[in-house]
């Protein structure tokens, strides 16, 4: 692949300061590697990014959503609405807290959960509702704050892709009683390591939190134990690499909007020839992943791959489809907006260091497809 999904080169341009990090604090008089310093800093500086909500750094955005449904107690008997259509943590988070994930369809355009299927899945067991921001496209928030309000329900946003958003002018993360962000090397605030934050405006939430990442301690009295908790703390390593690179990341956001838009643009007139884009707009937009719905998906992708542009499908089945859920598939119930999504999704390349002519080339490539391979009268 001249153009690869995952670009190899992602963290190149910051190599040295990685190395000059893990000297100094490798040689360094504190000797503490992890929830030190640099967390703490880490921390209050993303603070700054998500209104003065709280943050608190751990150990994987999966982990991040296990601390909340933790603090929350989410648990045996308990009810979580999540998507059917999405990554695996969404629903092993609920599973793995002992709790039921029920599966609701996605809206066939933004494949976000949909809050009306949503509201229709509550039962007097739910406890919480937990959308997720998908690809490009944050879930609606303020439908779902409504549902939880008028049910009392919790409701956790799964932001891990989303970081640097806003819908209305509020910060993804900040919705719900906590979101959460993935540092995970793909992510747009990915790093060359494993860690998330949890992000709450709610500061019993938060020390909760605080606690269950590190064995239940408050961070006074070690080994004193309020809760049963976690092992989910943060590097320091990677806390000072993401504040160095922290300052750059609004243009690094803003250079993957102009990719999407540009594509969205450039594919809006497929919409009657197989070819369907993103939404447009910039409100409650990410660009994480820029997914397009493409009816001949896979002759798309292998026309992409003979021209040496790369793709990914995300997601190849929906999730009550996959074999560590069925248990939670009800027989006989479908959800054909996730399946149909699974079907005809395809991810363009969108990482900020693309040049120009590389977005060019990517999206006259597709517009090609749909022109010349059109079998339909
Ligand atoms: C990446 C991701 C997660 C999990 O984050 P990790 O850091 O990989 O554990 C959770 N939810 C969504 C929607 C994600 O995309």
């Amino acid at each position: 692949m001249t153009l690869p999904f995952f670009p190899p080169d992602l963290f190149e341009a910051d190599r040295d300061t990685l190395i000059e990090i893990v000297r100094d604090l490798g040689t360094g008089p504190a000797q503490r590697f992890i929830l030190g310093d640099h967390t703490a800093r880490f921390e209050q500086a993303l603070r700054d990014t998500v209104a003065g909500a709280d943050v608190v750094a751990c150990g994987s955005g999966t982990s991040a959503l296990s601390l909340v449904l933790a603090a929350l107690d989410i648990g045996p008997g308990d009810e979580v609405v999540v998507p059917a259509f999405g990554c695996a943590p969404i629903a092993a988070t609920v599973v793995t807290a002992g709790a039921i994930p029920v599966f609701a369809d996605v809206r066939p355009d933004t494949m976000t959960l949909d809050p009306e299927l949503a509201e229709a899945a509550i039962t007097p067991r739910t406890k919480a509702i937990m959308p997720a921001h998908q690809f490009s496209v944050m879930a609606d928030m303020p439908a779902f704050e409504d549902i939880a309000a008028r049910h009392g329900l919790r409701l956790v946003e799964d932001s891990a892709v989303a970081q640097g958003a806003t819908l209305h002018g509020r910060p993804a993360g900040t919705w719900g009683d906590a979101g959460v962000f993935s540092f995970v090397q793909v992510k747009s605030f990915g790093m060359p390591g494993e860690g998330g934050v949890v992000v709450t405006r709610n500061p019993d939430l938060a020390r909760t939190v605080r606690m269950l990442r590190n064995h239940g301690q408050d961070g006074r009295q070690r080994f004193v134990h309020h809760r049963i908790g976690y092992n989910s703390r943060f590097d320091e390593v990677q806390a000072a690499f993401q504040l160095r690179r922290l300052p750059g990341l609004a243009a690094r956001l803003a250079r993957r909007a102009d990719i999407a838009e540009y594509y969205t643009r450039q594919f809006a007139p497929l919409a009657g020839r197989g070819i369907t884009p993103p939404p447009p707009g910039r409100d409650g937009r990410c660009y994480y992943v820029y997914c397009l719905r493409a009816d001949r998906r896979d002759e798309l992708a292998a026309h992409l791959a003979a021209l040496g542009i790369g793709t990914h499908v995300y997601y190849p089945a929906p999730l009550p489809a996959q074999p560590a859920f069925a248990r939670w598939a009800p027989a006989g119930k479908v959800w054909p907006n996730a399946t149909a999504a699974s079907e005809t999704i395809l991810a363009l390349p969108v990482y900020p260091h693309l040049t120009d002519a590389q977005v060019e080339h990517i999206a006259a490539a597709v517009c090609q497809f749909a022109d010349r391979k059109d079998p339909r009268p």
